[in-house]
């Protein structure tokens, strides 16, 4: 310790401080560099309004979009063994979750709900990223075999939402058994006959591209999400040669024949609907984005999520 950290640099700072903008209610694109306020943000679904470029939405927002009328039911998660490893980094496990947990107001990184959506009957699992990468730790396996589990009981399709950076290293080999437990969940559903479609957000990387992120029915992306099993920057320094453009982006999975479409996150909820209406042999939606089968006209989605408040 000497005047230049006690004196010195804690009033350069404050000078630099006081210019910052407040960052709740301002988010910079990480891809134009656009200022962009929140509520704009929020009310265009999480896309930058200058560029397109999808950020990470929460779960509980991606579930207020797509579900009919914003309204949706919390399926139960068995709550597993905290921190069984008694794993320590620089922090120790258990700060980590409350940390996140503050942060995020979630209790873990996925969410799992049961509703309509265009009038159809679905459960929907969605991961989080903000909360600790999204990683794949027991309770994720256990949010998505309570989903499956809820959906072969309802008879409903699964719609699944990834977004992690991979299995939960603070839960070690525990972390990597979820890989086949939710391939037994996925396998749940097909013995079932009930479809589950993988809707792979940015980014969708490791353990969770090699389990169920991978093993829908339908597999669709949002535009330039990360898909990948090893990241670019390992596979480049592992082989030492430049990789082509694009490279793991949906749009190259999907000319390579790894994905069946890459959507808009604004037109992916007419998207589902009319995919998970033709696999359910129901009546096709009505054209627009709420089909209305029944006999009750339905209002436009469009104007009432307009105007949220
Ligand atoms: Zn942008």
């Amino acid at each position: 310790m000497n005047w230049i950290t006690n004196y010195v640099r804690p009033r350069i700072n404050s000078l630099f401080s006081r210019r910052e903008v407040p960052e709740n209610l301002w988010t910079k694109c990480p891809e134009c560099g656009t200022m962009l306020f929140h509520r704009e943000l929020a009310e265009n679904l999480n896309v930058c309004t200058n560029c397109d470029h999808h950020l990470a939405i929460s779960p509980r927002a991606r579930f207020a979009a797509l579900f009919d009328g914003g309204v949706f039911n919390e399926v139960k998660v068995p709550e597993p063994v905290a921190d069984p490893l008694q794993f320590r980094d620089q922090k120790k496990y258990p700060d980590r979750m409350k940390a996140a947990q503050k942060a995020t107001g979630e209790k873990e990184a996925m969410l799992v709900a049961e509703g309509e959506m265009g009038r159809t009957p679905v459960v929907m699992a969605a991961q989080d990223f903000s909360f600790m990468g999204g990683s794949m730790g027991m309770y994720v396996g256990n949010a998505i075999i309570a989903a499956a589990e809820r959906a072969v009981a309802l008879r409903r399709p699964l719609v699944l939402f990834s977004a992690a950076g991979g299995a939960r290293m603070q839960e070690g080999i525990l972390s990597l058994m979820q890989m086949p437990r939710t391939t037994v969940a996925v396998e749940m559903l097909k013995e079932a006959g009930l479809p589950y479609i993988v809707v792979l957000t940015h980014p969708t990387t490791g353990g969770v591209t090699a389990s169920y992120a991978m093993l829908g029915d339908i597999q669709i992306a949002e535009p330039n999400a990360l898909i990948c099993f090893a990241g670019p920057r390992v596979i480049e320094q592992t082989i030492r040669e430049k990789l082509p453009e694009g490279f793991q982006r949906a749009e190259y999975l999907l000319e390579h024949g790894m994905l069946d479409r890459v959507t808009h996150r604004k037109k992916l909820r007419e998207e589902l609907v009319g995919i998970l209406r033709m696999v359910g042999n129901l009546p096709a939606p009505v054209a627009g984005d709420l089909p209305a089968p029944g006999p009750i006209p339905a209002p436009a989605p469009e104007a009432a999520e307009a105007n949220p408040a």
